[in-house]
């Protein structure tokens, strides 16, 4: 299939990723983003867009922050470069355990990695198997994050992933108390899930589910690589609920958006039991450059101020009640909900209350990634979520300002006027299809 005559787009097509070059150009979706600064992208064509994505959550202020630059810069010229961590990083560990009163912690370089030294820890120092996860769970694409992946259609092509986890309807505390009764080794919950469609915890779901836990000796390892980190107005959304967990996974926005860098804090007991076990072999291995990313780290910590999680509370109110009102009783919205500025948009084709008896394996309709197409087109950069294509997902930098919320409402608003019904929807994809056809599936 033809993409694109632009040398540029031939080169990523045939070096990167061709399935995603080909998928963008059935709707020409593709842009070439080669620029940002603040919370502005530019494309190829000079075009520039509101950034309502923020690389998932790791670029937290924004594109090329000057402090964080400089400090980046600074830190390749003066820290030592390789894998031994050095003061740099005892300094980040020792700030990310008082913040999070998780006193051991191990740095690691994606989320995915973090995520799977949790679980080695939670089996080697319980010396229990079962690990227990949510169905709508995302936490990462290494084989053992991905065993704990609960949607089959992202599990299938690698099976058999690592026996023993074990899937539970989120939200549902009669199931937990019941696979509790087994003795698991940990329960790993993401206190808000994002991929999974933007769903809120139920009232009371995660204090019972920290009290069940203790009760039967089962770590609750509560997965805040995206979630964490100023983006829903807490350094920890944990803290929002008092509920502290036995081990935290960080990731993202620790990086600053110019370092790959994730953590875990969990209680030294645990780490010393588990090392007990397994000598030498718990910890995520050595991550290249740790120091830099570690000052870097260190850099963004600071600036995870008051002042700033204030703005995200506050523009991410703004934005929130703003769609709500704007929103009500448009026929495509099924809900709005969200925690500071994570904020998802619930799409249905169907008039409310229908719904086709179709088994669960079946995904809901792609109409996010319709509306995020004609998203892009209005100049705004936004994706809908991984499990669920009907919900939208807002997530701009922390940083993001009161006028640019306005503009991301307006946008929407704007958007979701024009795409009014089912039909509208359905009339747009099938004409943009029809052009797109004609004209060799180009972008
Ligand atoms: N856990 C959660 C909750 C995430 O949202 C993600 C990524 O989006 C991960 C884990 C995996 O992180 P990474 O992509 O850095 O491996």
């Amino acid at each position: 299939m033809k993409t694109s005559d632009r040398p540029e787009v031939q080169r990523y097509a045939r070096h990167v990723n061709p399935h995603l070059v080909s998928l963008l150009g059935v709707l020409g979706y593709g842009r070439l983003f080669t620029r940002a600064q603040g919370e502005r992208i530019e494309d190829h064509r000079g075009n520039s867009y509101l950034d309502a994505l923020a690389g998932f959550g790791s670029v937290p202020l924004g594109h090329h922050p000057e402090r964080l630059r400089v400090r980046f810069e600074q830190a390749l010229d003066e820290e030592p470069w390789g894998e031994d961590e050095g003061p740099r990083a005892a300094q980040l560990k020792a700030l990310l355990a008082r913040r999070s009163s998780l006193p051991s912690v191990l740095l690691a370089s994606s989320g995915a990695e973090a995520v799977d030294v949790a679980l080695k820890i939670a089996r080697a120092s319980t010396g229990r198997q079962t690990i227990l996860c949510c169905d709508g769970s995302y936490h990462g694409l290494n084989l053992g994050a991905l065993s704990v992946a609960a949607e089959p259609r992202v599990r299938k092509p690698f099976a058999p992933l690592l026996p023993g986890c074990r899937v539970l309807p989120y939200g549902d505390l009669d199931a937990l108390r019941h696979a509790l009764q087994d003795g698991a080794a940990a329960f790993l919950l993401e206190p808000l899930q994002i991929e999974g469609g933007m769903r809120m915890p139920p009232g009371g779901y995660l204090e019972a589910c920290r009290e069940l836990c203790s009760r039967h000796g089962t770590l609750l390892i509560l997965d805040e690589i995206q979630t964490g980190l100023g983006r829903c107005g807490h350094d920890f959304l944990w803290k929002k609920y008092g509920v502290k967990p036995d081990i935290v996974t960080l990731g993202k926005a620790l990086g600053g958006s110019y370092c790959a860098l994730s953590a875990l804090c969990l209680n030294p007991e645990l780490l010393e039991r588990a090392e007990r076990q397994a000598p030498g072999l718990v910890g995520p291995g050595p991550v290249g450059g740790v120091n830099v990313a570690s000052a870097v780290a260190l850099e963004f910590l600071s600036l995870l101020d008051e002042p700033l999680l204030n703005n995200v509370r506050q523009r991410g109110e703004e934005l929130l009640e703003g769609l709500q009102r704007r929103l009500q009783g448009h026929p495509l919205v099924r809900g709005i909900r969200g925690e500071g500025l994570l904020v998802g948009v619930e799409l249905g084709m169907l008039p409310r209350g229908w719904k086709l008896p179709l088994p669960a394996s079946v995904p809901p309709p792609p109409t996010g990634h319709w509306i995020a197409l004609k998203m892009l087109e209005a100049s705004v950069i936004c994706q809908p979520t991984t499990h669920r294509p009907d919900v939208l997902r807002l997530e701009p930098p922390l940083t993001v300002s009161a006028p640019d919320i306005a503009i991301l409402q307006d946008r929407i608003e704007r958007v979701l006027r024009e795409c009014n019904g089912a039909t509208a929807v359905l009339s747009g994809l099938v004409g943009r299809l029809g052009r797109q056809a004609r004209a060799g599936w180009t972008f």
